[in-house]
């Protein structure tokens, strides 16, 4: 387990926290309810509201604090004073329970007891994602509540509930803090397993796009091209062929030859719109997919790119003039799309034979179209 697997736990246990106190101090008053009711016609009137009274100050104040510690986002670093100081308010209001509340009638003092034994539980669970501020609450609850007890009654029984309430306020600290740390490793593997998530989907992006990608031009490759013809109903192919690439390798080297490759398809995604499909079919052949598109529009498509190939050089140290020849095929229907290679093929090997730095079409071609059997 890091620091920082820690701390994001903390943090995240913090503002869960807070949001868990809001919830529970709108109920609060129901404790109150509770606790009038039993001490109705037990306790003196004016005793019952000045506790009322201070209670309900405090709570009213805690809650509007907390309120905006929400709503400005509950973070740890920011509102980690702020929310100690709700706790101990909270714990505070309840311990003068004693104070004004006991001392009156022998049965209501053990349902009082009773009664904060309850609170105590109740915030055990509200607290459990961020256990420090339980443990200051308590302390003041405890700290109030027992100095309550022995002021105002001195008795036998003040000392006995002050003995009660103490071992109960230890067991429930006890065992909330083994909760909370449960709780506080449970949050640190769910962030673990988020991040842990995204770390694997980015890997398996990067990954896909890898075997999507030839290597040298950063077009996409054979598979792709497959992939992404799978789900192309009309549009026409170039098959494009630099010409005389040999002999590029052999005068300038292969180094020099793979930096032709690289310029040549940084030219020719010049001449495309965002929608067509460049990949790199073999070593110096290229394939633009160029969707939706008509045999002529096609054509003017690979007459921009031949001439813009042959206009200027692709490489200036060395400079290193090329030339391409390109074969232009429309997908008929029903057509195999190796019978429309094999078309694109023919046409690149017309315009071959015609002298190079050509567009030839496969209609200019004589082999017959090849329909599949499906
Ligand atoms: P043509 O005009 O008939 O197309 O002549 P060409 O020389 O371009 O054709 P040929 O098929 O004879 O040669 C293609 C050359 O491309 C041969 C091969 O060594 C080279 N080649 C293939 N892949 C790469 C590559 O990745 N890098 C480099 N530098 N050269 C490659
Ligand atoms: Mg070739
Ligand atoms: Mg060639």
């Amino acid at each position: 387990m890091t620091d920082s697997d820690v701390s994001i736990a903390r943090a995240t246990g913090f503002s869960e926290c807070a949001i868990a106190l809001r919830r529970a101090l709108t109920t609060t008053p129901a404790g109150w309810l509770l606790a009038v009711w039993f001490c109705w016609d037990r306790v003196p009137s004016t005793a019952i509201f000045l506790w009322l009274g201070t209670a309900a100050a405090l709570w009213g104040g805690s809650l509007l604090v907390l309120q905006q510690m929400i709503a400005r986002g509950p973070k740890l670093e920011l509102h980690r004073k702020r929310f100690h100081w709700i706790a101990g308010l909270d714990g505070l209001a309840w311990g003068l329970l004693t104070w004004f509340l006991i001392g009156h009638d022998p049965v209501l003092d053990a349902v009082l007891m009773a009664l904060l034994c309850g609170v105590t539980s109740i915030n055990a669970q509200v607290y459990g994602t961020y256990v420090s501020a339980y443990f200051g609450q308590i302390g003041v609850l405890w700290g109030v509540s027992v100095l309550g007890l022995m002021l105002v009654t001195g008795s036998q029984s003040a000392i006995d509930y002050a003995a009660g309430l103490s071992l109960f306020i230890a067991l429930t600290a006890y065992y909330t803090r083994a909760i909370s740390r449960r709780l506080l490793e449970g949050i640190r593997l769910l962030h673990a397993n988020a991040s842990l998530a995204s770390q694997l989907r980015s890997a398996l992006q990067k990954v896909e796009l890898d075997a999507a990608t030839d290597a040298l031009t950063g077009q996409w490759n054979r598979r792709a091209l497959d992939d992404f013809l799978k789900h192309q109903k009309t549009f026409s192919i170039l098959m494009l062929d630099i010409d005389f690439f040999k002999r590029i390798n052999d005068e300038f080297g292969h180094l020099v030859g793979d930096d032709v490759l690289r310029a040549f398809a940084q030219r020719l995604r010049e001449f495309l719109r965002s929608g067509d499909f460049c990949a790199r079919f073999g070593g110096e052949e290229f394939i633009v997919v160029l969707p939706e598109t008509t045999l002529a529009t096609a054509q003017e498509v690979a007459e921009r790119i031949r001439k813009g190939v042959a206009e200027l050089p692709l490489l200036h140290k060395p400079k290193v003039q090329a030339t391409v020849s390109i074969g232009v095929a429309t997908m008929a229907q029903g057509q195999s799309i190796n019978a429309l290679f094999a078309a694109a093929d023919a046409a690149v090997y017309l315009a071959k034979n015609a002298g190079r730095n050509q567009v030839r079409s496969h209609v200019e071609t004589v082999l017959p179209l090849q329909v599949s059997a499906v």
